[in-house]
């Protein structure tokens, strides 16, 4: 047995991925760079709506999916401190985070 590496499903060892959709929800959610600065800006200088408004102005910039936007800047926002995520640590924020 190995794993979905986006959803963490059971899959046979033949697949890599469980589905279509979660292939390239993981290659789009890697092409994902968000710059600390940013998710600093959002914690410390936003409210819950501004923050969002802000997202959603990042996601349009970059024509990125804002789910997984959302996802990823949650994880990177646990990673510094500003987000309470216990799964942090066995995300794939790991492998393909920069600064
Ligand atoms: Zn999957």
């Amino acid at each position: 047995m190995s794993f979905c590496p986006f959803c963490k499903k059971k899959i046979s060892m033949s697949k890599a991925f469980c589905s279509k959709t979660c292939k390239e929800n993981y290659f789009d959610l890697i092409a994902i760079q968000i710059p600390k600065p940013f998710v600093k800006r959002i914690y410390i200088f936003c409210n819950e709506y501004e923050r969002e408004e802000e997202i959603i102005k990042f996601a349009k910039l970059h024509n990125w999916k804002l789910d997984l936007l959302k996802s990823k800047i949650k994880k990177v926002a646990a990673k510094m401190g500003y987000e309470d995520d216990p799964s942090v640590r066995n995300s794939i924020v790991e492998s393909c985070y920069e600064d």
